[in-house]
């Protein structure tokens, strides 16, 4: 099948892509001669050059391509049409040929196991945000491409047929998008494609950024998914639907509760909260994440929940059908690992249908201005401030740490301390600005 697709689309190469623990895709392009071959016998690599993978001596792992995910990459066709390049997203498996355990896409796969023994199908939809910045001299700069705001149109609106370009790019892969606009903030953007499968949707985040890049660097401009490239404007989320289906229906859904939501919904609402912390060092992984979740910036800071307003980590949508009741989490940011992140919600939403958690009430008012005695009377925690305090929450929470795995976890608690002790012992320009001539 795939490879008669590949041969009818003059297909001359393939990657092979899979993620590290970081979140960054990594592939190796095979020629199409040994494509057949790739789906024989996989293809062997050195793993131990892969962040977070195995040692040196037990270093010779093995890619098998998934054939669901075969798609054609519109950007690295030749304008004949005679030499496209298509990719694979792959399996990591060890020598023995067993699924290797440090894949994020196996951890991933470990965990939609568990709610399938639960008798849960797991949906999530994105939202991924962006910024799309002008380039000079070949470099990427702060200068947003477009002055336009939310939901602006053309012509203040320059990025729309940039917008139109990636969301194209999307649907030839095979996309569905379900809605795009202009963002809060100058040069900011957001695509919501339709949400899926948990794995699908994972697979898809991943090929999402490498779509949204490689079409900003065709025309000559850098589109970054860090999440506060700015200081002072919004930063960039993605906000993650999230929802249960089990035989077929959808198991958040209960006509009958004020907030439609079912008790399978409300436990799973509590898991998510209850191990919110620890999630937060998956879902928020970089220095740069926390200069995000602070007041005033449409981010969440207090773990709380609301069936109305913005400002709380958890918001219950209002939905129009049965199907499409869900919960959003609101914390994420576009430089997370998708599969770890979706690995982690999803396993505190099942510890929390496992140990029937209840949540507490949910808020209705702005959360950003609630005094601290009456955030203390509504029992609300904060998230962790940075990133040191997220990697102290994880190793203190056992489920989460569970989900990943010890190797992974250690792997992952291991770099991001080395990223906080390097960031913690650099100046920044805001000290100099502050300190250099006050003292
Ligand atoms: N950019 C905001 C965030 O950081 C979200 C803005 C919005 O989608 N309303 O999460
Ligand atoms: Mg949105
Ligand atoms: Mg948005
Ligand atoms: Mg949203």
């Amino acid at each position: 099948m795939v490879l008669e697709e590949a041969r009818e689309n003059a297909v001359k190469f393939v990657r092979l892509q899979f993620t590290d623990i970081l979140g960054i895709v990594k592939n190796v392009a095979i020629p199409i001669n040994q494509l057949e071959k790739a789906f024989e016998e996989g293809i062997w690599f050195d793993g131990s050059s892969i962040e977070g993978f195995v040692r040196i001596q037990e270093s010779d792992m093995r890619l098998e391509p998934d054939p669901s995910t075969f798609a054609i990459l519109p950007w690295r066709g030749t304008d004949d049409g005679f030499n496209n390049t298509a990719r694979l997203i792959c399996d990591v498996k060890t020598t023995d040929g067993e699924p290797f355990q440090g894949d994020p896409r196996q951890i991933l796969k470990n965990v939609l196991g568990r709610a399938r023994e639960m008798g849960f199908d797991f949906f999530a939809g994105p939202e991924p945000e962006f910024f799309i910045f002008d380039k000079k001299d070949g470099e990427a700069t702060l200068n947003p491409h477009d002055s336009g705001g939310y939901f602006d149109q053309a012509p203040k609106d320059l990025a729309s047929n940039l917008r139109r370009d990636i969301i194209l790019t999307l649907e030839e892969i095979g996309f569905e998008i379900e809605a795009s606009h202009h963002e809060v903030a100058e040069g900011q953007h957001e695509i919501d494609f339709k949400y899926e499968e948990g794995l699908t949707t994972a697979d898809n985040i991943a090929t999402f950024r490498s779509a949204v890049r490689a079409v900003a660097e065709l025309n000559n401009l850098h589109a970054t998914f860090m999440p506060k490239p700015i200081s002072g404007i919004n930063g960039s989320g993605m906000h993650i639907h999230l929802s249960l289906f089990k035989n077929g229906e959808n198991a958040f859904h209960d006509p009958n509760d004020e907030n439609n939501l079912s008790k399978t919904g409300y436990n799973f609402l509590a898991g998510v909260l209850e191990h919110a912390p620890a999630i937060t060092a998956i879902t928020n992984p970089i220095v740069n994440s926390y200069k995000r979740l602070v007041p005033g910036y449409e981010a969440p800071i207090y773990i709380a929940w609301s069936n109305l307003n913005r400002s709380a980590l958890i918001r219950k949508p209002a939905a129009r059908t049965p199907e499409s009741t869900r919960i959003e989490l609101r914390s994420p940011d576009p430089s997370c690992n998708p599969y770890l992140a979706l690995a982690v919600i999803l396993n505190a939403g099942l510890d929390g249908i496992e140990k029937e958690l209840t949540p507490p009430k949910p808020v209705s008012e702005n959360i950003y201005e609630l005094t601290k005695n009456k955030r203390k009377e509504y029992g609300i925690e904060t998230l962790p401030g940075n990133l040191n305090e997220a990697i102290n929450a994880l190793k203190q929470d056992k489920t989460i740490l569970n989900t990943l795995g010890n190797e992974v976890a250690e792997k992952f608690i291991m770099a991001k301390k080395t990223e906080w002790d390097q960031y913690k012992g650099y100046v920044t320009q805001w000290e100099i600005n502050r300190y250099l001539e006050k003292f």
